[in-house]
């Protein structure tokens, strides 16, 4: 390589920073961010920069391996694919197309990876997982809530939310991309507080956290709102924007108050305070992690934070919603990229379910 190269991460990360990789000397290659693509914020992560060194990592792999009894052996591309293709082939016309599994994984996000699913529909059809271990619940959940996923963009959140919370997110370790974001709301005079099970560099940034037991996320969303409605610090129109606004209310006085706060690991002034923060801090952006929708009911969790945001006025307010991430799907019309083969899925896990 003797030129610099306009070309993304391809790590599995929502933020798929586009880079500059340039050759220096020794057959080193440099790595760093396209300043005109990135949303505001002109750099990559310590593992994005590393990306050379792991290339040139002498454990890497490098060319197929076939399994040769026990052991793996190396095979040539045109060996590996004519192999594939032989045996995709026979397994297609013996049982047909279903009898073919496609298990893919999610580097190189978004599109370039939408087309491997084409390649299995143009034989006819295949079957697949449904769903992911990463994103997919917190998605499932929000999908129920809203109707789609929401799309709030990082300038968005930058220059109109006031509040924001990190819910489960350790961005100061794991989303450094939201750092710029945290800086311009508080430039504003805007305020960032988090919810987290332990103690991390999170917590260091944030104003306040609250300390909530593994699996009390949702208990904890639920008795906010109930907070909410019932010291009348609810937005005024969110009746007037939802479905089933009796029944959820009635949902809420249903509720064992005692056993929430006990699964939420918080007494009932801790959850009176966070409710005034929220009503203080409006528009809210509620920016929850992937470990909170990692539970058994973790789709049910993220339906109560998109609830708890249109009790804030986030369907009317710019920069109050939810802030979760990979919905860039959402920004193309509905058919973009469909897949009319025939498909059967099998879901991946149970995290969509209420126990
Ligand atoms: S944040 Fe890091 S891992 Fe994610 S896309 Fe950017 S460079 Fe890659």
């Amino acid at each position: 390589m003797n030129e610099r190269v306009r070309t993304a991460c391809p790590y599995d990360c929502p933020d798929t920073c586009p880079l500059i990789v340039s050759p220096l000397p020794g057959g080193l290659l440099g790595i760093e961010a396209n300043p005109d693509f990135t949303l505001g914020s002109n750099f990559i992560c310590q593992k994005g920069a590393r990306l050379d060194s792991i290339r040139r990592d002498p454990s890497r792999l490098k060319e197929p391996l076939m399994k040769d009894g026990v052991a793996w052996r190396p095979v040539s591309w045109d060996e590996a694919w004519s192999l594939w293709a032989e045996r995709t082939m026979e397994a297609t016309e013996r049982w047909g197309p279903l009898s073919v599994f496609l298990s893919r994984g999610s580097g190189s996000l978004y599109f370039s990876k939408e087309l491997i699913p084409r390649v299995f529909s143009a034989m006819g059809g295949y079957t697949t997982t449904k769903g992911s271990l990463c994103g997919a619940a917190g998605g499932a959940g929000l999908e129920r809530a809203f109707g789609h996923r929401p799309v709030l963009l990082p300038g968005t959140v930058a220059e109109n939310s006031r509040g924001l919370v990190l819910w489960g997110r350790n961005a100061a370790e794991t989303n450094v991309h939201l750092l710029p974001i945290i800086d311009r709301i508080r430039d504003r005079g805007g305020r960032v507080v988090s919810v987290e099970v332990r103690e991390t560099p999170t917590t260091r940034i944030s104003e306040r956290t609250w300390r909530v037991r593994p699996e009390g996320d949702g208990p904890l969303a639920l008795l906010l709102c109930l907070s909410l409605l019932e010291r009348g610090l609810a937005s005024g129109q969110w009746r007037e924007r939802v479905l089933n606004a009796t029944a959820f209310e009635e949902m809420l006085l249903s509720l064992d108050r005692a056993e929430m706060e006990r699964r939420a690991g918080l007494e009932a002034n801790d959850i009176e305070v966070f409710a005034d923060w929220f009503a203080d801090s409006r528009p809210v952006c509620i920016c929850p992690g992937y470990g909170v929708q990692r539970y058994l009911s973790g789709s049910d969790t993220f339906h109560y934070l998109a609830a708890l945001s249109a009790l804030l006025g986030g369907l009317e307010e710019k920069g109050g919603s939810v802030l979760f991430g990979k919905d860039e799907m959402a920004l193309f019309p509905s058919g973009f990229l469909s897949r009319p083969s025939l498909a059967r899925k099998i879901p991946v896990s149970g995290w969509y379910s209420t126990p």
